[in-house]
């Protein structure tokens, strides 16, 4: 069992203190068990405390089958960072709903909740900002703040559920941040996350979003998790993908697919390529025989979404005539392609349109 040594960092970084508590919520039962029986308790309080961090439960207080002192011992080692809601936003369109949280130390993300004929999926950030600079997102306008724990991206679904008395049935990893630049905390999310006790969520009801980091890509096709991998492509070529994503320079598009073959060898499993069409950029004909062209010998998906304006940016969609025109150039050389169907639009709930700063969220 390795020691959870990431949550204990996260309070002394950001406050330059020495609190040290555990963020118990993102444990793995045999770490909350180990620490459990460490105070000398039964290892029936271990299943007890188990289900009810994995019930999203708000604070040790409520754990009212546990004796008081284990409470107060629970309150003092441990802490339970959750979310709370800052703002919340209904669309009048479909119903999405985009909650603006705040995190316990006063960072800010957003997550949304959408609803699909075959249930109820979220949205979620895995970090508050980020670091990865793509010039038609706002999410990176203000950098990196910190990486979220496994805990702080279950709460968001958990939160969801409870405040509209609903069961989530899909994930998408596809909120504010880069998950494989959070890879360990991504990766304990994705194991808590279909627990029993808790939410329940299969792998093949979770997809995760990268922009392209490609160590990262290879690290988790050893993991072998059903989910399903999406790659934001963006661009065909390295002389487009350079100009609107940086990562691109560190890995380009050779090696990205390199990697997703590899990804795909190893897991069997179709890869999900995101492309967003913008405006005289990458959105001709031609572009999309370029990427048919590299997408070949990939089982692939590619999902077409026209850009979303971002106000800082002159990133503007395509009319529905080229719109159509690239889908058909793909599927006219074997490629799939779907256009994605915007959901909360009156809201802005769209892809790359959350923010981290509060007095800077348009809601
Ligand atoms: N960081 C990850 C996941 C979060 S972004 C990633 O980049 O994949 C989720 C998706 O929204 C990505 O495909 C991203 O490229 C896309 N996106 C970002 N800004 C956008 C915009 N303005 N319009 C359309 N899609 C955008
Ligand atoms: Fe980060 Fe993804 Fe936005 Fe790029 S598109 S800046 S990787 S959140």
């Amino acid at each position: 069992m390795t020691a959870p040594t990431d949550f204990l960092r996260l309070f002394s970084i950001k406050k330059g203190d020495i609190i040290q508590k555990k963020d118990i919520c993102s444990f793995y039962d045999d770490e909350i068990r180990a620490l459990i029986a460490e105070w000398g308790e039964p290892s029936f309080r271990a299943d007890q405390i188990i289900k009810w961090v994995r019930s999203g439960v708000g604070s040790f207080e409520d754990m009212n089958n546990l004796p008081k002192e284990l409470r107060q011992k629970l309150g003092e080692e441990c802490y339970i960072a959750g979310v709370s809601a800052a703002k919340k936003l209904v669309s009048e369109i479909d119903g999405t709903v985009k909650y603006l949280y705040r995190l316990f130390d006063g960072e800010y993300i957003e997550s949304v909740l959408m609803k699909y004929e075959h249930g109820y999926t979220v949205c979620v950030s895995t970090q508050a900002g980020c670091r990865m600079g793509c010039k038609f997102c706002a999410s990176g306008l203000f950098g990196l703040s910190r990486n979220l724990t496994a805990s702080e991206i279950l709460a968001q679904i958990q939160f969801a559920s409870k405040d509209n008395k609903i069961r989530v049935s899909n994930v998408v990893m596809m909120g504010m941040g880069e998950p494989l630049d959070n890879f360990e905390n991504s990766i304990r999310f994705l194991k808590l996350v279909g627990d029993k006790n808790g939410l329940g969520i299969g792998y093949r009801h979770i997809s995760l979003s990268t922009s392209g980091v490609v160590p990262k890509i290879k690290m988790l096709s050893q993991y072998n998790f059903p989910i399903t991998l999406s790659v934001s492509l963006h661009a065909p070529n390295d002389e487009i993908r350079d100009r609107i994503m940086p990562v691109n320079k560190k890995w380009n598009i050779e090696k990205l697919l390199e990697a997703c073959k590899e990804y795909q060898k190893a897991t069997t499993r179709r890869i999900s390529f995101e492309y967003a069409l913008m405006d005289g950029l990458n959105d001709t004909p031609e572009c999309a025989k370029q990427l048919a062209v590299k997408l070949k010998g990939i089982m692939s998906h590619v999902n077409l979404i026209p850009a979303n304006p971002v106000k800082e940016n002159f990133f503007k969609k395509p009319d529905s005539v080229k719109i159509n025109k690239f889908k058909a150039v793909l599927e006219e050389n074997g490629i799939n392609a779907t256009v994605r169907r915007t959901l909360g639009a009156d809201i802005n709930a769209s892809c790359g349109q959350l923010r981290k700063k509060e007095g800077d969220y348009i809601c």
